[in-house]
């Protein structure tokens, strides 16, 4: 389980056993979230924090935005 800090709300998670860093897209329409694995965005923030002296233990990054069903009904509604 996640928590989604801005939607106060818990998800499954694909690999529960499995320590790991989490990215979420959460469609601000629907409330859809998507979990997003991607090593570039974990390591961009290491990069970021290390001059900082900062060490990462725990990361939760959540991007707000459209989901492509919602894209499309918004282009349609207008
Ligand atoms: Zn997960
Ligand atoms: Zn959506």
């Amino acid at each position: 389980m996640h928590r989604i800090a801005s939607l106060n709300a818990f998800i499954g998670c694909p690999q529960p056993e499995h320590f790991h860093r989490c990215c979420f897209l959460i469609c601000r329409h629907c409330r859809s979230v998507s979990e997003l694995d991607s090593a570039s965005i974990h390591a961009a923030i290491e990069h970021s924090a290390n001059p900082l002296g900062f060490q990462v233990e725990q990361e939760s990054v959540e991007v707000t935005g459209l989901c492509p069903n919602c894209q499309q009904q918004e282009r349609s509604d207008g």
